[in-house]
């Protein structure tokens, strides 16, 4: 497995437009058991791990974690995963003291703070809620004097009432904090939450949607942080190998209740659910057909600004991409992708339109 990620289920309150699999408020009991298990499985998968090369701490909030408990993770990754060259974690600025700042900077070399916008109506009406704690400029300073050289910040936008003036004040914000990466992700009101309920019936605003997009490539990329995938910008050095290394097919495993992870053949899922999981539910397991996985490989690489080399993908999936000529002809007649004899690329208006990518390789017959 070339990269490891662990799913840290705890967060301080639940935010109404979130989807991911978190408990909020959790008891020091629940997460000492969570970290048991997650020990217990790292030892178990120390054979597998020895030759990843990154580790993501996602959630949830893996900021919220008591010190020790975070002291004991990090001993315990860094024993079963020693050639690891990026290390990240996600925090919430709330979290960010000056000794949370010392510790997650002990072993993790980056963090990615959620801030999603520096708007308190804005955050108000997405329903994430504030708690007492250092404010983003805090965060990020803390962060900053324990010594911290890769910084992300996460953004989003087309927030409810959100204009595009209220959207360039808070990519402008997030630059003056000088990050090495900015995620910009549009909110989405995922089924069953409470904001997607809140804003059921009201049409979306697609054209204003897709001009916040072209805003944050302009503003970020005058910035010096040009886009590299979708929703993704950064310093050129600073793109997130983890992530770059899903899109391009490598291999992951997941730990922690509703980690997804992929061996190059199958996916399977655990279950989003604490309690089962800590009882050892299994997880379910995705049997991928193999040309609607080598669809996926595909399409995900078509997420990013620079696209395959006919090289990379045939060393990502040990075939190469001659069976979908129809579907690559196709989309560059449509103006989705340039293509050369060893390269495709998606065009401005194939990030834009993605999702077409996605449905013509993903499903092709
Ligand atoms: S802090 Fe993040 S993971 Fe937790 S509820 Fe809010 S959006 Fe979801």
């Amino acid at each position: 497995m070339r990269n490891l990620y662990i799913h840290v289920p705890f967060c301080a309150g639940k935010c109404d437009y979130c989807a991911f699999y978190s408990e909020p408020a959790p008891d020091t009991a629940l997460i000492r058991l969570w970290l048991d298990r997650i020990l217990s499985q790292l030892e178990e998968n120390a054979t597998r791990l020895k030759d990843a090369e990154t580790v993501y701490f996602g959630g949830g909030t893996p900021s919220l974690l008591p010190d020790d408990v975070l002291k004991r993770l990090f001993a315990a990754v860094r024993e079963a995963v020693p050639n690891a060259v990026e290390i990240s974690i996600e925090a919430n600025p709330f979290t960010v003291t000056p000794e949370k700042a010392a510790v997650l900077t002990s072993f993790p070399n980056r963090v990615t703070l959620g801030i999603q916008s520096f708007e308190p109506a804005l955050l108000d009406a997405i329903g994430r809620r504030a708690h007492a704690g250092p404010d983003p400029e805090e965060a990020v300073r803390n962060l900053r004097d324990a010594g911290l050289r890769n910084l992300g910040l996460d953004l989003m936008y087309a927030l409810p009432g959100e204009t595009s003036d209220l959207w360039r004040r808070d990519l402008e914000h997030a630059i003056e904090l000088n990050p090495e990466h900015i995620s910009a992700y549009s909110v989405t009101p995922e089924p069953g939450t409470p904001f997607a309920r809140m804003v059921a019936g009201r049409p979306e605003d697609d054209a204003l949607s897709e001009a916040m997009w072209e805003q944050s490539g302009l503003i970020l990329g005058e910035a010096r942080l040009p886009r590299y995938e979708i929703s993704n910008y950064a310093r050129p050095g600073f793109e997130s190998r983890h992530n770059s290394n899903v899109w391009y097919g490598q291999t992951y495993l997941g730990l922690g209740p509703a980690a997804c992870s992929f061996d190059g053949t199958d996916r399977w899922t655990q279950v989003s659910d604490l309690r089962a999981w800590l009882d050892g539910t299994p997880p379910e397991i995705d049997r991928i057909p193999r040309r609607a996985r080598l669809g996926e490989v595909l399409m995900m690489g078509l997420r990013t600004i620079r696209g395959w080399t006919r090289c990379e993908f045939e060393v990502a999936t040990g075939t190469n991409w001659d069976d979908f000529s129809a579907q690559l002809n196709e989309l560059a007649e449509h103006g989705l992708v340039t293509q050369t004899e060893d390269t495709i690329m998606p065009t401005e208006r194939g990030l834009a339109f993605w999702n077409d990518i996605a449905e013509s390789l993903v499903f092709a017959p």
